[in-house]
Formats: C-alpha cells, structure tokens, sequence
C-alpha cells in the first residue's frame, strides 16, 4: 500500500537506502519536474524518493485533505519506493538552521546516492529557500557528534530539476529520454485535479498541452519524442560514451 510518511525522520520506518531522492519544495514540483525521469529509473528497478517539504497549501483550488489524495494518487502512478512529507511551512518556506537540520536529517535516514533539488533560479521564494536549504543539508548530514538521527552520511551527487516560475530560456546540462514515461508523467501531474485543471483555461493549449509541448521540445533536442532537462554545478562522470544518445 503506498504512505506518505509523515512522521519525524528519527521514528521512520527502516528502508533499504534509496539510489535517488527528489526533494521537493511543494507536492506536484517533484512530478512536473522530473516526474518521467523518476518513474523511468524507477521502472529500471532503481529505488526512488520523493521528499515533499510541505504541503503546498493553501491554493485558490485545494484543500490539505485533497492535496493528500492527490498527492496519493500521483505516488501510486509513479510507483516510487519512498514517499514522505517534511511538515515545513507552505509560503514561508526559509533555509533556517531548524530545516537544515530536519532535512539532514531525512538524508541521513534515508541514505539516497543522489540528490535532486529545484534548480537554484527562481520566483518562488519557497523554491529558492528549498535549494539552499537541501545543499546545505547535504553537507550538514556527513556531521558528527550532532543530535541527528542515522549515521554520518554524503549523498554523492545533487542535482537540478527545474520547475521554475520565470520565463527562462533555460540551458540545461543533459536531457533524458521519456518517451516512454510521458503518459506516466502526464497521469501522475493530473492527479493534481486542484492544481492543474480546476480553475486553469480549459480551452487548448490547456497547462497540461503546455507541458507535453515543453517535453516535446526537449526531446526534440534529442532526437526523441519527449524529454527532461537537468542542471548539475559539477561535471558529470560517465562510465563511457555508450549512454550518450
Ligand atoms: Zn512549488
């Protein structure tokens, strides 16, 4: 059955460790950011999380008991091995050293390889503060001698999803191929019925077309049907140049 933890990251239920968490200022940032990606590697027999800082409400159109069962719902569609919510303050989101800590915290539970944050340029002051917030944690969690939960622990790697509220032509590092994924993704953004449909323009291109558009681009790109772009501030390592597309 698919939970969304919600308890302290001390009482957490053990887990193997994941390969990748996706942290995520509001739920629905993970799923239009990367959610093709995440149910790719996750169908790839990758262990996959998503870590929600709050609830994201309120909205002009949600409530917090919707917003669970959509985000519910969305989880199912993706079928990820971990989902959990961080209880942090939607709209007031700040990089305190409390949420450092929490957050670290997680990380430290958790024991994902890598990281996924929202790329660091943004309008949303939640999505700025959640960036600086998850680097920060990152290096908080290999810390010793502190009150935090688990053992030392340094994710290897973090990066960038973007889900961003500037008209930016963005130059992303690489591109995945999700073709194969973007009808998963799709159903996983439109069980945010409160988000992405209540209240948007029905008439076409709806929010929805605008994202398929958006993927199409950046498969495009690739010379693939639909894509997802990621930043990364350090160099990435390949094994060779066979995944090269
Ligand atoms: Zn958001």
């Amino acid at each position: 059955m698919t939970t969304i933890h919600t308890e302290a990251p001390a009482d957490l239920p053990s887990t193997d460790p994941l390969d990748m968490l996706v942290v995520a200022p509001h739920p629905d940032d993970a799923e239009l950011g990367m959610g093709g990606t995440i149910a790719k590697m996750q169908s790839m027999g990758w262990r996959v999380g998503i870590l929600d800082l709050t609830s994201g409400e309120p909205t002009p159109h949600g409530s917090e008991s919707l917003r669970r069962k959509e985000t519910l719902l969305a989880t199912e569609t993706l079928g990820i091995s971990w989902r959990g919510n961080a209880g942090l303050p939607n709209r007031k989101l700040e990089h305190t050293l409390d949420a450092r800590e929490l957050v670290a915290s997680y990380f430290r539970v958790l024991r994902p390889r890598w990281i996924f944050a929202p790329y660091w340029q943004d309008a949303h002051p939640d999505h700025i503060a959640a960036t600086e917030m998850i680097e920060a944690a990152r290096f908080w969690a290999k810390l010793s001698k502190t009150n935090m939960p688990g053992e030392r622990f340094h994710p290897e790697r973090v990066f960038y999803y973007y889900c961003i509220h500037l008209r930016m032509a963005v130059t992303p590092d690489w591109i995945v191929d999700i073709s194969e994924q973007w009808e998963t993704k799709r159903a996983s953004i439109e069980a945010y019925q409160s988000q992405f449909v209540h209240g948007r323009e029905p008439q076409p291109p709806t929010f929805i077309d605008r994202l398929r558009d958006e993927a199409a681009n950046w498969g495009r790109l690739i010379n693939r049907q639909y894509g997802e772009p990621f930043a990364t501030k350090e160099p990435l390592g390949l094994r060779s140049l066979e995944g090269i597309l």
